[in-house]
């Protein structure tokens, strides 16, 4: 479907004035009185009908507000009527009815990582199109009721009969007067404006199964915009935004996390204890643990959705090297290193530390 902004030539920030400029420029050239050809007056008709929606505050809201949603979800507002309008109602044969089917609507919804990983319930606020109280979906004021269109005499087309090189062509069209209903609302119901829906905040509760993952969608059937004329609602779509975790990085069913040991803690081992989705968890270091190693904490990780089945936690651990050293540990560290004839490095001139360094980057080439 073509893009509204698009058919008018202006940037989707376009000003009311900008569009008047470019609609108007537009109408010029295209104006049946200039240039009769069908094909012209269709377009014309289109950006017309562009022009309609984008010219008027609230419906253009309600367009950019469906544009950028999903399922053609195009608001409402007689959106649909107007593009019925475009097409002729298509090669469809008599009047169309009044009540049309709803869109679908979309919601995004963040949850926390343990959310993800345990399920919640949550209550949605929601702003939908639900069927006008006053009305009931018919458009009509109290006590009133649609009449037979005078124009079409309730068929929904007219007919033109065109010449081409063919003969002579019939060709049919939506009627404009009844925008093909067949029938047109005299007295519309104040509420709604003959919509036969309005706009009311909706609260929906929505069950988050475990295991959900950003981009999963969940389909509330029935629970997306009621349609013009009181026709059946379209489907409420819940998408799932999960919100990073402070620690814990996702990857599927696995998480991962770092965890800081000390230089004595990886050298002589040790148990320590790490913060889960499941509260603390305490873990084994072995002695002479590298930075890199890994220890899995299985059944730590994601559910698995539509399944009870949890991936594993994977602790990733880094070895601080001391930075801050004491005489006396430094003296200490001197100690260990000559025990094990490796060179001594601590307590050195500054001059022999930085030809030290100097030929570690020339090994390197840095
Ligand atoms: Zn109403
Ligand atoms: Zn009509």
């Amino acid at each position: 479907m073509a893009d509204l902004y698009e058919m008018l030539g202006v940037a989707r920030e376009a000003s009311a004035d900008e569009i008047k400029k470019a609609y108007r420029k537009i109408a010029r050239e295209l104006h049946p009185d200039i240039n009769p050809d069908p094909a012209v007056q269709d377009k014309f008709k289109e950006v017309t009908a562009a022009y309609e929606v984008l010219s008027d505050t609230q419906k253009r809201q309600q367009y950019d507000m469906g544009g950028q949603g999903f399922g053609g979800g195009q608001g409402f507002g007689g959106f649909s009527d107007i593009m019925d309008a475009f097409f002729g109602g298509g090669g469809n044969r008599g009047p169309r009815a009044r009540m049309r089917q709803g869109q679908d609507a979309l919601i995004r919804v963040q949850v926390t990582l343990a959310e993800a990983c345990f399920g919640t319930d949550r209550e949605l606020t929601i702003e939908n199109a639900v069927v006008c109280p006053t009305c009931t979906g018919s458009g009509c004021a109290k006590g009133t009721s649609p009449s037979m269109c005078q124009v079409c005499k309730g068929r929904g087309e007219t007919q033109q009969i065109q010449k081409s090189f063919l003969g002579q062509v019939m060709t049919s069209r939506a009627c404009g007067t009844c925008s093909g209903f067949g029938s047109v609302i005299q007295e519309p119901c104040r509420e709604c404006d003959g919509e036969g829906r309005v706009r009311a905040r909706q609260n929906i509760p929505v069950k988050i199964p475990a295991g959900v993952e950003t981009g999963n969608r969940m389909q509330l059937a029935g629970r997306g915009e009621v349609g013009a004329g009181g026709g059946p609602a379209g489907d409420l779509y819940v998408e799932i935004v999960e919100e990073e975790h402070e620690f814990l990085v996702r990857d599927g069913d696995t998480l991962h996390m770092e965890v800081e040991i000390t230089f004595a803690a990886a050298s002589l081992g040790t148990k320590i204890s790490v913060e889960t989705l499941d509260g603390q968890s305490e873990i084994a270091i072995k002695a002479g643990t590298q930075t890199g190693s890994t220890i899995a904490l299985k059944g730590h990780g994601m559910t698995r959705l539509r399944s009870n089945s949890r991936g594993d936690l994977i602790v990733h651990i880094v070895v601080m090297t001391p930075t801050k050293l004491s005489r006396e540990q430094e003296k200490m560290l001197n100690e260990f290193a000559k025990s094990r004839g490796e060179a001594a490095g601590g307590s050195t001139t500054k001059g022999k530390n930085q030809s030290f360094l100097g030929k570690f980057r020339d090994s390197f080439g840095r």
